[in-house]
């Protein structure tokens, strides 16, 4: 034999070498990790990032092994204490879920057998199917209706956008938009995440073609301003082909009105996509099923399951009722991807005929243990433990005379501010964005903020199942004295 020099020694593998050691490190992490999150309320919402450890996160390459202790040791002094703090109970910022031990858990083991859950004959597969059944019968889909999870609503919207485009432009896939007679519009209200205006460059459509439609006092979209829109376009020889809807929108909560929707979907025969990234959700709770019934009419939306589904981050899921427009748009059987009879490469349809990517984790492994460990009706109660959350904020603001509500509480989002007569809009913007900073380098609480109507809002967003209606006193008593101190003070 030539070369053998070349070849090492010894077969070499990334297990340990002992076992033992790992087992014990495991267990270590279990043990700390459930300490950590059974004691989250104790510690401080966030903790400023120190400059050593900016500084430890900025080494070359490592080029030898580091013994798994020490890593472990600079994971609890580096890392750990200063993360993003949304498991928090007095975290309000953006729409971030919290998360929970079984889900970490359930990471874990999903993780250990790491599958590459795209296609074959295998359990997660099937996992993966179930709780995209489950999420079917959540927003009370039909069965014949087509998902796949995705890693959030950016991607969930992203892939029911290259649906809609595809069932409008039937060669598209092929010949790309210049297949298309004319210029393709679709419609959303200005109040639309930013991550549907991404889909629309992405798909093509290009930022000038999204017509961000007006909204009403309510923070809805003004419908017959969409009407107009679409009226004028389609004289003008544009080609519309889909409504963007919101179930909750970012900034506020609000709900477009989708029924409406529907109707000028029909009346144009335009795809609606709704995104419900959070908002959707809101259907389990008797006072909105009525108002957020009409999503069943939609023709796809986006949801998010690592928001007020409280899963550990990444998972959202893409619902299309069309299945067979929602295959036409990605299906792909290239040499190295054919599905058999039997063996390994039979089973399921493959995923990736469902959306852009291959690769993908055993995410469904988390949610189907969560769904199984607390029963949907344990979701209903906590979304509706959150709107009244943000309904008794919105009452607490009301009660003092410092404070101001800067739209009505519609759900779950609340945005305030500190007020003070003699002082113009822009001191107040400087005033009220300085309180959020200190709010949350004070480790008090979380909320993030927003600009509506020119005015800076605190802004609270409450997808969190550890929150107490105590800790919106908090938060609204520290508001007014870090207010009161900066106007004494400035
Ligand atoms: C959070 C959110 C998104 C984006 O979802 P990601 O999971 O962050 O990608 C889109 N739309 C709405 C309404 C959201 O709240």
């Amino acid at each position: 034999m030539q070369n053998t020099e070349s070849f090492l020694e010894e077969d070499q593998t990334l297990d340990p070498q002992d076992w033992n050691t790992m087992r014990q490190m495991g267990h270590q992490m279990v043990d700390d990790m459930m300490d950590y999150m059974q004691h989250i309320r104790e510690q401080p919402v966030w903790r400023k990032f120190p400059d050593v450890s900016k500084q430890f996160l900025q080494q070359d390459v490592p080029h030898g092994p580091q013994n798994i202790n020490s890593i472990y040791a600079e994971f609890k002094e580096h890392i750990l204490p200063y993360t993003k703090g949304n498991i928090h109970p007095r975290f309000w910022a953006w729409v971030q879920g919290t998360g929970t031990p079984l889900g970490v858990m359930a990471d874990m083991l999903a993780s250990a057998m790491n599958p590459n859950v795209t296609l074959g004959e295998h359990a997660p597969m099937y996992v993966d199917k179930q709780v995209v059944e489950w999420c079917k019968q959540i927003m009370h889909y039909p069965a014949t209706a087509s998902g796949i999870l995705v890693s959030g609503a950016s991607m969930a919207n992203t892939t029911a956008l290259v649906v809609a485009r595809n069932y409008q432009a039937a060669d598209a896939r092929k010949k790309g938009l210049a297949s298309v007679p004319g210029k393709m519009a679709m419609y959303c209200s200005a109040e639309t995440h930013s991550c549907v205006i991404k889909a629309a460059e992405v798909i093509g459509i290009g930022t000038e073609g999204v017509r961000k439609i007006a909204v009403t006092d309510k923070y809805e979209v003004d419908i017959n301003l969409l009407k107009d829109a679409i009226e004028k376009d389609m004289a003008e020889g544009y080609i519309p082909f889909c409504v963007v809807g919101n179930a909750g929108t970012v900034n506020t909560g609000a709900i477009d009105d989708i029924s409406a929707l529907r109707k000028i979907c029909d009346q144009y025969n335009l795809w609606l996509h709704i995104d419900g990234a959070f908002g959707a959700f809101a259907k389990f709770v008797p006072a909105y099923a009525e108002r957020l019934k009409a999503i069943e009419e939609a023709d796809s939306i986006a949801i998010d399951l690592h928001k007020w589904m409280y899963m550990p981050y990444e998972v959202g899921c893409t619902l299309v009722k069309n299945a067979e427009a929602h295959r036409n748009a990605f299906y792909s059987a290239p040499n190295y991807l054919l599905n058999h009879e039997r063996g390994l490469a039979a089973g399921l349809d493959s995923i990736q005929n469902y959306g852009i990517e291959l690769s993908r984790g055993f995410k469904a492994l988390k949610v189907w243990m969560s769904i199984k460990e607390h029963g949907l009706e344990k979701y209903r109660a906590l979304i509706q433990q959150n709107i009244a959350q943000a309904f008794y904020t919105g009452e607490l603001v009301n009660q003092h005379a410092e404070l101001e509500l800067l739209c009505p509480v519609s759900m779950n989002i609340v945005c305030y501010r500190f007020v003070a007569s003699s002082l113009p809009t822009e001191k107040l913007n400087e005033l009220n964005k300085e309180i959020v900073m200190r709010l949350q380098e004070e480790g008090i609480a979380s909320p993030s903020s927003t600009v509506l109507n020119g005015r800076y809002a605190i802004r609270v967003a409450i997808v969190n199942h550890r929150s107490r209606m105590e800790d919106f006193e908090v938060l609204i008593r520290e508001t007014i004295r870090i207010g009161n101190t900066l106007l004494t003070n400035p």
